[in-house]
């Protein structure tokens, strides 16, 4: 028999409004057999990522030089099985695992390129669980992780409604400016992308806010000469000295944040010569998009009145000239706590038991959120620490965990059939 059951008229507006919110989160699969079969795969062979993740980081990738380490994981996703596997015209490498037409695609990647030089050292040392070497984590860690995922979905025939596609980059680090990430959404993927994930670094976090940044080499130049014959002539560096007066002086709000700094200066030949250049390179960032143009204007007429200034301080000699050299714009975005795709990950998270903390960072990430496609930079599992240095480390302690989130968070996005 059944019991009528009551309900008020709030309750079942918030049960209505549960339902209706429910019907857009996406849906974890923890229940279908084939995941938690692939999710046990990835748990099994976690040993073998680790393997992987070793020998892809003892292949250099120094910046623009990713190549050898591109064919490298072309034949390794080749392996895989997987379809249409190439290496686009900038380099990344690509590969896929169709579903159904019409559904979303899912893209997991991670970055080939390092940011040290080519000769540098990068055999990896094993201490334990401990894995030392340039880039393990950063990110090879990433890279070893998105093999994982194509792996165990292939092993346990995980069937999916969205087209999942793996990705190497080029270029994600510093002078790189994110152009093998622009390059996908410019031309190789564009207007086919769903959903972006891409997997760098250590531990089980998630950026999902774009810091963006714009970054500058400014150059004053002028004739030199000597600093007692040609006195009363415009100076270079006095110029500089001008500019990073007035950019030091520059308020920025706190929230959202925004943040300058002058990082290299350089100039001049010697203690009694009048400099023929001298020379800044200046970051700015900001999450915030609008607060960081408006910064970037104040810091274009802060170089532009110094060296009006040091030109109308002197009357002898030519005048002075600046250049400024774009180094790297990278722009910024922010996505609600509520956007699906930052539900999604966390969803998988606390299906495997953890939350998940959310940051703001500088990621493949912020191509495609700057774009208004969903997209995340999920942390690869395991610890680590020293990334962009020379005693970089990975601790594998229960490393497979990270594996499992970007596996699980794959599948929700793209949806299993
Ligand atoms: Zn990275």
């Amino acid at each position: 028999m059944q019991h009528p059951v009551r309900i008020a008229a709030p309750a079942l507006a918030a049960l209505l409004a549960a339902s209706s919110l429910a019907a857009q989160a996406p849906r974890v699969p923890d229940g279908d057999p084939r995941v938690r079969q692939a999710l046990e795969h990835a748990r099994a062979t976690e040993a073998q990522t680790v393997e992987e993740q070793i020998a892809i980081c003892q292949i250099e990738a120094p910046p623009f030089k990713e190549a050898r380490r591109a064919e490298d994981y072309r034949r390794r996703l080749e392996a895989l099985g997987l379809r249409n596997v190439r290496i686009d015209s900038v380099g990344n490498v690509i590969a896929e695992r169709p579903g159904e037409p019409g559904a979303p695609v899912v893209v997991i990647s991670g970055h080939l390129d390092t940011v040290f030089p080519e000769g540098t050292d990068v055999a990896v040392k094993r201490e334990g669980t401990v894995l030392r070497g340039p880039g393990i984590g950063d990110d090879c860690r990433g890279l070893a992780v998105v093999l994982a995922v194509a792996r165990a979905m292939e092993q346990a025939q995980v069937r999916t409604r969205g087209t999942v596609m793996f990705v190497g980059t080029v270029g994600e680090e510093g002078a790189g400016n994110l152009r093998g990430v622009r390059h996908l959404f410019q031309r190789e993927l564009a207007g086919r992308v769903g959903y972006f994930i891409s997997v760098d670094g250590t531990g089980l976090g998630l950026t999902k806010d774009a810091v963006g940044s714009h970054r500058y080499s400014v150059t004053y130049r002028g004739p030199g000469g000597h600093s007692y014959g040609d006195f009363g002539a415009p100076n270079p560096v006095h110029a500089l000295g001008r500019a990073i007066a007035r950019i030091s002086d520059l308020q920025v709000p706190s929230d959202p944040r925004v943040t300058f700094s002058v990082g290299i200066v350089e100039g001049g030949t010697s203690v009694n010569s009048i400099a023929m250049t001298a020379r800044m390179d200046v970051d700015m960032r900001s999450v915030s998009a609008p607060a960081l143009d408006s910064l970037d204007n104040r810091f274009q007429a802060a170089i532009r009145q110094a060296l009006e200034e040091e030109n109308a301080r002197w009357s002898q000699g030519d005048r002075l000239t600046m250049t400024v050299d774009t180094i790297g714009i990278r722009p910024a975005g922010a996505q609600g706590d509520d956007a699906a795709i930052v539900q999604a990950a966390r969803a998988a998270g606390r299906s495997l038991g953890f939350d998940v903390p959310a940051i703001a960072s500088s990621t493949d990430a912020n191509i495609p959120i700057a774009l208004g496609i969903p997209a995340v930079t999920i942390d690869g599992g395991g610890r680590g620490g020293g990334a962009h240095s020379l005693g970089e480390w990975f601790d594998t302690a229960d490393s497979h965990l990270g594996t499992q989130w970007a596996l699980l968070f794959v599948l929700t996005l793209a949806g299993v059939r």
